[in-house]
Order: C-alpha cells, then structure tokens, then sequence
C-alpha cells in the first residue's frame, strides 16, 4: 500500500484570484521539491480557504488509509476560527512547517503587493496559536523549505509517522508468559491497546512445537542456505542450527498468518523445544520483527516500531539488556548483550554463528546463534515501562564505541557504550526514572523522533542526555507525576 503525507496550505478569500493562484502554483511546486529529498511522497492537497474546505480535507485525511500525516502551512494569512472544526476532529499525526517560499528579502522589489503575498511570518503564527489553544500534539518545524537541514528534519518526522502506524496496527505474539516474579516486563494490555493500539496475546508453546513439526527438510535446507550467504559458520553442530531454521520458519508462519510483527518467548516455557531460539529470533529481528526475551512484550513491541521507524523501514535497531559494567574511572562502560537474542543489525563485522552450552533455561541441547560486536557510534536505548495509570518511554542517549577488549569466552553478540551524562551518574537517572533492564538500543532513531512519537502517543516521555542531572530529573518526574494524575 502507498504511503504519503498530504501538505495542506492556509489561506483566506481575501487576496484575489491572481495571489492565491500564485500560492497554489508555489505549493505545488515546494511538494514537488520536497517529495524528491524526502522518504515518502508529500501530496499537494488544497489551498484551503474556508471552514468547509479544511474540515473536508481533515476528514479525507482521517479515512485514506494511505495518508499518514499532513503537513500544514501559511504562504498568506489564514484565520484560525476556520481551522477549530477540522482540526477537533483529525486522527492523523499533525506537523506545522513554518517556512517562506522565498529565501531573501528582496531589497528593490519589496513593496505592500510582495508583502500581502509573502506574510508566512505572521500567518504561521495565527495558525500555531489556534493548534496551542486545542493543546493539539503536533511538530513544530521552522526553516527555510529548501534547507537540507530543514528536509531532513521532516524526513525524521515521517519516520515518526511510520512508527505511529505500525504501533496502532502492532500485533504481538507471546510464547509463554512473562518470566516469573519479574515486575518491570509486566504491564496492563488493554491500557496499552487503548493508548498505542496493541494487540497482545498468547499462543501456547506447544502449538509452536507444532508448527514445527510440519517444516519440511527442503525448507530448512533454503534457509539454511541463506544463514550461509549471510554470516559464517563457525560450528561443526549444523544439526543445531537446522534445528533453529525450524524454529524460525515455525515462528514467522505464525505470525505471518496472525498479522503479527512482534513476538516474546520465556526460557522458563520452553515445553517440547530442544533450544530455546537464539539464531533464529536474530533473524527474524533482522527481517523487522521486534522480540524480548522473558515474556517482555513491551519491549518487543517497541523494537518492533522502533526498527520500522528507521532507514528502509527496518533500521539499525534490536533489543538489548543491561548486563554489566566497566568501572574504572575514566573508562567506564557498560556492556550490553543477552543471553542469545542481539539482532544482527547492530554488527560491526560479519556474525559468526557458534554453538555453546546455555545453562540457563531447559535447552536439551546447545542452541546456535550469532556472535558479533556491536557498532561504533551514536546511539540511544529506550524503554517504555507502565507506571500504573500510564506509560513512560525513557530514552538515554548513548555512545557506542568498540568493545575495549576481546572477550574471547563470551559465546553472545555484545555492545559496548557510555551512557549520557557519564555511566554513574547516568545509572542513577536511568533507575530515578524506573527505566527496566531491557531496551531497545538504536543507531538510527534519536531521542527527538522517539519524543515526537511519545507526544503523538499522548505518554510521557523521559529523555537522559548530556546535560541531564539527577537533581533536575527528580524534580521533572515528580512534576510529570502531578501533571499525569490531573489528566
Ligand atoms: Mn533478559
């Protein structure tokens, strides 16, 4: 299905035919532009110019499912009264562009005729009043249309868009429960469904086992094949890592017949399997699907929309787990990795895959995964909790860097990172918040986008970065836990 974003352009009976022939020709011509340097098409709609014409194109917008956001500015004056009745009832995330067609003033030529024309100054202000006073969730992207700066910011923000939708349409499949006793994977579902459109249910084990059961010795022999193209073989036990192509052609047929992008598994149910998935849940997350091991759901979900807000829609994104520090002064780290699953996105080098013996869990046999080291550079972990009432994402900014050592008996994918503002400091933020101990950890989706999904989300967001201290970040949680009790 095509996907696009509708630009919507303010303007007023006021100016006579020539000024807004003249704006619509300019509009046309800016989409035109604009859909060349940006990830999905922006559609010229409407010069729109009374109540009718704007609560027309909102609900055109609402129902074409190929729309997934409108952009919305003022090349004249627009009154806002005109825009109340559409913009009440629009349920299509909302960005303001506040630009101007022209770059310059321009000396000679300004006179009152260019200035009735070019007034986005002051009409892109009654626009972003009445949107301010509906307490309306929307971006704010100010600069100069043809800026690469400016493009790339609304490039992000339709990335956003793409997220918003694969959260509202997000199926999770769950295999077993939540690890038993853990509280911060735990969460209420249809408060979830009711805020981010999840659907999130169980299937049991042995229907899984199942599955299985029916995938043919061609077909694992295929994919197979592929695990072969794709990354090395550093195991004689290819009896193992047959057994996980079973795994993973079994688990995404049944998620491909139910809808589902998602999927979580326990090691603590693991009924009739002889390895809990380890190189198959890497695969699948390289294919999109999000995954979070002990039955955290939440954080599957996430890496899910999280991959699909990045490049190709299947970003450098995967789940993660805070597993244990580096603390000598100066070279503080953590590592990050998990028992099996780190998808294979986040590799600097070409995956090996091994066997190794897994000790937790009731693994009859050693399961096959990949091995590699995470990605030098600039990253974020993210972690979306329930905090009874509502749901916080908690977003730190991160520095990836090349793991300072070998390692050479650690049989798992590994990243290593500084957290904002230093390690310690940034621990004591991340726990102040409630931040869990599984992530997902992104290269390519910022703290700002993930900010901009939250507040179109309507959840609260927590951002740790550079400059943050856990002074003020107490005193933000206790005024963001006022503010969110009030709604
Ligand atoms: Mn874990």
């Amino acid at each position: 299905m095509k996907k696009e974003f509708w630009f919507i352009v303010g303007s007023q009976d006021l100016y006579g035919e020539e000024v807004l022939r003249t704006v619509a020709t300019r509009a046309q011509e800016m989409a035109t532009e604009l859909s060349k340097a940006l990830p999905y098409p922006l559609v010229y709609k409407v010069t729109a110019m009374s109540n009718s014409q704007i609560t027309d194109v909102i609900r055109e917008a609402n129902y074409d499912d190929s729309c997934y956001g409108i952009i919305t500015w003022c090349h004249t004056f627009s009154p806002s009264k005109m825009w109340i009745n559409g913009l009440e009832g629009l349920q299509k995330p909302y960005c303001h562009f506040a630009t101007q067609y022209n770059l310059e003033i321009p000396n000679e030529e300004i006179d009152m005729d260019f200035m009735n024309l070019n007034q986005a100054a002051h009409g892109d202000r009654e626009h972003g009043f009445i949107a301010a006073r509906l307490r309306m969730p929307r971006k704010i992207i100010a600069g100069y249309w043809k800026d690469s700066e400016v493009q790339k910011r609304i490039a992000k923000w339709m990335r956003v868009c793409i997220g918003v939708r694969a959260s509202k349409t997000m199926r999770v499949m769950r295999f077993g429960d939540n690890m038993r006793e853990v509280a911060v994977t735990e969460g209420d579902k249809v408060e979830t469904q009711i805020k981010l459109g999840w659907q999130v249910n169980t299937w049991a084990t042995g229907d899984l086992v199942k599955e299985m059961s029916k995938v043919s010795e061609k077909e694992i022999d295929e994919l197979f094949a592929t695990y072969k193209a794709k990354y090395d073989i550093a195991t004689d036990n290819i009896q193992a890592i047959r057994y996980q192509a079973r795994e993973e052609i079994a688990m995404k047929r049944m998620m491909d017949k139910n809808g589902c992008r998602a999927f979580s598994n326990t090691f603590q149910d693991l009924y009739g399997m002889e390895q809990l998935p380890g190189l198959a849940s890497q695969h699948l997350m390289a294919q999109g699907y999000g995954y979070g091991g002990e039955g955290d759901w939440k954080v599957s979900a996430m890496t899910a929309i999280i991959k699909a807000m990045g490049e190709n829609e299947n970003g450098s994104s995967g789940f993660m787990e805070d597993y244990t520090y580096h603390l000598v002064k100066g070279k503080e780290y953590s590592l990050g990795a998990h028992m099996l699953e780190v998808c294979p996105s986040l590799a600097a080098n070409k995956p090996r895959i091994e066997t190794h013996h897994l000790g937790i869990g009731m693994n009859e046999k050693d399961p096959a995964r990949l091995v590699f080291d995470g990605k030098a550079g600039k990253a974020i972990v993210a972690s979306l909790i329930d905090m009874g009432g509502r749901m916080r994402l908690i977003v730190q900014d991160i520095e990836a860097v090349k793991p300072i050592m070998d390692m050479p008996n650690l049989p798992v994918a590994k990243v290593m990172w500084r957290a904002m503002p230093d390690l310690t400091t940034g621990v004591e933020c991340w726990i102040t918040a409630g931040g869990a101990h599984h992530t997902t950890l992104s290269y390519d989706v910022d703290a700002e986008m993930l900010r901009d999904w939250a507040r179109i989300m309507d959840i609260e967001f927590v951002h740790i970065d550079k400059d943050t201290t856990v002074e003020g970040l107490e005193k933000e949680l206790m005024i963001n836990d006022l503010v969110w009790k009030l709604r």
